[in-house]
């Protein structure tokens, strides 16, 4: 960790870029283990925080569905959505758009009725409980087929007045997004936003593919972007947003180092860009552990970071609750960085 999370930068901010999966720290893990009865192939917190050293996407995506048994009912879902919603708090966050994966859990037998309404038991009631306003986004794991993605889409239909978008997530490279082309559509048509990761390991030509053939709001990561120069201008002249991971990156070996992010030159030129946590169980880091260490490692300073805070909130998918977002932004002007 950059530091404990109670003391993380708390400027107002929204989290777009979040798999409430990837929020299971050790410690619920083990919890919710022995609630269900699920045995574990790690002697303690220790030993599993040790298994946390990934190589790269996929030791990492392994890791993540082995975990993924302990998840088993309703309460299993609110407890996990629960315990994040505390610690983002905690570090600032307002706002939170969360992405769920279906078809992990699906897979193994726990059903759409379960995950939805587990995680909507925690998010039903977080303005109240923890101050923060949410919004569920429903992803496709791309290493599955398309037909699958379609059967879920399907399976949410009785859900809709609780998921505000779809995703595409899970490993990239040598899923286009053009394979989900019939799915995307088949969510416009059902009034849901549209956003999908693209250009974390994969391609620029992924991010031009998920804006043109999915039709997409945001890009989830699109680090890569900076390797194609049109790309980028294009990006800027459409203010399409960007949900960068900064921690994430660099547990995941997408760059070296942190202090080697573009994110200082993408900010530069006049990306739209947000920072986020992704998995922070996993990565080191919440959302305000992720501003810190921007903060820290990348000389950030306090502009820069209302930039990002301010993008967070209008990048956001508060379109039918506008005075909200205004409430935000206001905050976010105010904020002392000290
Ligand atoms: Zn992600």
């Amino acid at each position: 960790m950059i530091s404990p999370y109670d003391i993380s930068m708390p400027v107002p901010k929204a989290e777009l870029h979040l798999h409430i999966e990837g929020t299971l720290e050790p410690e619920l893990a083990f919890a919710l283990a022995a609630r269900n009865g699920v045995e574990l192939p790690y002697a303690d917190t220790d030993a599993l925080r040790e298994a946390y050293r990934f190589q790269d996407l996929q030791s990492f995506l392994n890791l993540y569905y082995e975990l993924m048994a302990v998840l088993r009912t309703e309460r299993d879902f609110e407890d996990l959505a629960d315990a994040y919603l505390a610690r983002a708090a905690a570090q600032g966050v307002r706002h939170v758009e969360i992405f769920f994966d279906p078809q992990a859990h699906i897979a193994r037998g726990v059903g759409m009725d379960t995950v939805v309404e587990g995680l909507w038991r925690a998010l039903g009631r977080s303005r109240e409980t923890h101050g923060v306003s949410t919004r569920l986004i429903m992803c496709f794991l791309r290493d599955e087929s398309a037909g699958s993605a379609l059967a879920t889409l399907d399976a949410a239909k009785p859900y809709l007045d609780r998921i505000t978008g779809v995703g595409l997530d899970s490993a990239e490279v040598g899923h286009p997004p053009a394979k989900f082309r019939e799915v995307y559509e088949a969510a416009a048509a059902l009034g849901l936003r549209r956003v999908a990761h693209a250009g974390e390991e994969g391609p620029p030509e992924y991010i031009t593919e998920a804006l043109d053939v999915l039709g997409v709001e945001r890009i989830d990561h699109g680090l890569r972007c900076v390797e194609d120069p049109a790309l980028v201008e294009r990006l800027v002249r459409e203010r399409v947003p960007l949900t960068l991971c900064p921690l994430s990156n660099v547990r995941l070996r997408t760059v070296d180092v942190l202090a080697g992010h573009p994110l200082p030159a993408m900010l530069d030129a006049g990306l739209m860009c947000t920072v986020n946590s992704d998995d922070p169980a996993y990565f080191g880091g919440y959302a305000g552990d992720n501003f810190d260490a921007v903060r820290d490692v990348l000389g950030l300073g306090a502009e820069r970071l209302r930039e990002l805070a301010r993008n967070s909130f209008l990048a956001s998918f508060l379109e039918d609750e506008e005075e909200l977002r205004a409430r935000y932004l206001s905050e976010v002007e105010a904020y002392d960085f000290g």
